[in-house]
């Protein structure tokens, strides 16, 4: 995988429309071969995407899906904002139809108008983590994975290269 052309949201998520089917029948294939070196793969197309793309030209997390915020997060990003937990809820949280704490606006009140996020180094876990293609047991969330085509351009890239060795 060289190269990675941006998508706009609007042309990624007709893209992952498009490919439903093939993704659907990867998901299958993938849960009945189980196959040993999955992570290792997945893995790899992580580190060869992220080389050539980055973030910053982005950015379709931050604008589209807030993350789930913890109450270190929320703590952290008090500290870091010099307000209080209590202040920063009022004024950046609210909880989702789920019962999870996640910030109130999108996109994401800390993305500056660059892509930069302004509270960087003390960024939320989930933020940490998006959009999850570098973690062990990539089976156990192939699903969510599925659905992150939909936003991030590197996670849709992982799953067609995923097609071309396994379909
Ligand atoms: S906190 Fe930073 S990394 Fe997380 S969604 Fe907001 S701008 Fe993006
Ligand atoms: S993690 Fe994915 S969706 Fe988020 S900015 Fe990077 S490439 Fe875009």
């Amino acid at each position: 995988m060289k190269q990675i052309a941006y998508n706009t949201p609007e042309e990624l998520l007709a893209a992952t429309n498009k490919n439903r089917k093939s993704t659907s029948l990867l998901i299958k294939k993938l849960a009945k071969k189980k196959p040993k070196n999955l992570d290792d793969f997945v893995h790899h197309l992580h580190n060869e995407a992220f080389e050539d793309f980055s973030c910053l030209n982005c950015a379709n997390c931050c604008k589209t899906i807030g993350p789930r915020l913890t109450h270190r997060d929320i703590d952290k990003l008090a500290k870091h904002l010099k307000i209080k937990p209590v202040a920063f809820t009022e004024q950046y949280v609210s909880v989702d139809e789920d019962g999870d704490y996640v910030f109130n606006a999108h996109p994401c009140p800390f993305l500056l108008p660059d892509n930069h996020c302004m509270v960087y180094e003390n960024r939320p876990k989930a933020c940490r983590e998006y959009p999850h293609t570098n973690r062990p047991r990539f089976y156990q969330i192939i699903k969510l994975s599925a659905k992150n085509c939909e936003t991030c351009p590197v996670v849709f890239r992982i799953f067609e290269e995923l097609k071309k060795k396994f379909l």
